[in-house]
């Protein structure tokens, strides 16, 4: 709560044992801390600014379903939750206070023993019958829409709150009441009516000129607040979208576990991987369990193992990895090579030729020693 710079900080030690670090956890205490710093009310609009662990990460369900229980229990108008990028927790100002912490905690243990009952109860906030309340929330709204027998009999419950009342993106999730009256998830705007009208999703940073979407500068917050956007400025994704398409093949030395398979596909769900970086920060559970080749850069081409794989998959072009675009291959390399690796138009623009591969044993390619 509040930044290295201003606002207090609120410091929590937590039992790893007891009470593991889950999305669900963190919006119970996080709603406990708030409810005894704001006596009279909580105010009406919440932003968050997290790292982007697994417990955080914006595009996880369980995350955005515990955000859902805090903002329907902390009855919020609008809930803004957003995440650094992998690595790039820096970037997060509160994270500032981290540097001092580590000082005054270097060297110190900490074991915990039974305190006197009342200490005991005030420091047994998040308990998980306080977790379970917190998702009787969500449960409540679901119960009382059946009730009603509201005609989204095609969608269900989360997906009709998710549709009406939230914006996902890539690092960032928000939540807003929809104003519509006859909505029996939310209940009235706190804030007053002219205000909540003027009230908006925080806006996607786009470029302050589009035509040009190289311009140096995003656009000014003013003139983006209000508006429809889009995250498909988003720095990782124009990287992909204009250069490379390079599809990376995964190792693993043994077989996964179900547990490790589920991780992974989770991962690369919402991976924003770029080629030369390592597969899963150190922190990860399948850190060094998993590799994919790191000297493989967007300027390299493609690894064989993609080509021999027996697996089915689109042909991918050799040098970018692009799918589109394909030029027919030669006739005469045919002939003389058994592989000849896929070209796409905008590599043969930037001079890169046909790969081939095993010359066939032709007596005229003998002799010429390919
Ligand atoms: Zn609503
Ligand atoms: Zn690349
Ligand atoms: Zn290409």
């Amino acid at each position: 709560m509040g930044s290295f710079y201003n606002g207090s900080v609120y410091v929590l030690y937590k039992d790893t044992v007891f009470e593991p670090s889950s999305a669900i956890w963190h919006c119970t205490s996080f709603f406990n801390i708030l409810s005894n710093h704001f006596i009279d009310e909580i105010p009406p609009i919440i932003c968050i600014y997290t790292d982007g662990g697994p417990d955080h990460c914006t595009t996880y369900g369980s995350v955005q379903v515990a955000l859902l229980c805090l903002f329907l229990k902390g009855d919020f108008d609008l809930l803004v939750a957003v995440r650094t990028a992998p690595q790039q927790s820096w970037a997060n100002p509160a994270e500032c206070i981290m540097s001092i912490l580590n000082l005054g905690l270097q060297g110190v243990s900490l074991v915990r023993e039974n305190m006197s009952d009342g200490m005991e109860k005030l420091f047994d906030k998040s308990t998980s019958n306080d977790v379970d309340a917190f998702f009787e929330q969500l449960i409540l709204h679901y119960e009382l829409m059946k009730q009603h027998k509201l005609h989204y009999a095609s969608t269900t419950f989360y997906k009709i709150l998710l549709k009406l009342h939230c914006q996902l993106r890539t690092y960032s999730f928000q939540i807003k009441k929809c104003g519509d009256s006859r909505c029996t998830i939310c209940k009235p705007s706190r804030t007053p009516p002219s205000v909540f009208q003027s009230l908006h999703f925080l806006p996607d940073p786009l470029p302050s000129d589009i035509k040009t979407t190289n311009s140096e500068h995003y656009a000014e917050f003013d003139t983006l607040y209000g508006k429809e956007t889009s995250d498909q400025y988003q720095p990782s994704k124009i990287e992909t979208q204009s250069k490379c398409h390079k599809v990376q093949c995964i190792y693993s030395e043994k077989q996964l576990t179900v547990q490790q398979i589920t991780d992974l596909q989770l991962t690369i769900e919402t991976w924003d991987y770029t080629c030369g970086a390592p597969v899963f920060p150190e922190n990860h559970s399948l850190h060094n369990l998993i590799f994919v080749c790191e000297k493989i850069s967007c300027q390299t081409s493609m690894e064989f193992a993609y080509y021999s794989c027996r697996k089915s998959k689109p042909e991918r072009y050799y040098w970018c990895g692009s799918k589109d675009d394909l030029l027919i291959r030669p006739q005469n390399l045919v002939d003389s090579y058994q592989i000849v690796y896929p070209l796409c138009n905008n590599c043969d623009d930037e001079g890169n030729d046909f790969y081939c591969r095993l010359a066939k044993k032709t007596n005229a390619s003998k002799k010429r020693k390919c």
